[in-house]
């Protein structure tokens, strides 16, 4: 099955990978402490003032 396009989520520091059997889900991790981030944002993710890349 092939996957949606993150976007900036899938390479962000925030970004928490949720995996049912049928569906990954990109859970902000940001969204806990800060209302403007949704818990899981709409795909892809093109611009974002939380971005933090993954080192
Ligand atoms: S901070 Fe932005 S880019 Fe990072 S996981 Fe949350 S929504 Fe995605």
């Amino acid at each position: 099955m092939p996957f949606m396009n993150p976007g900036l989520c899938g390479t962000c520091h925030h970004c928490q990978l949720v995996q049912t059997t049928r569906s990954v889900f990109y859970l902000c991790r940001r969204s806990k402490t800060d209302p403007r981030f949704p818990r899981y944002p709409a795909l892809p993710v093109l611009t974002c003032i939380g971005y933090q890349k993954v080192l």
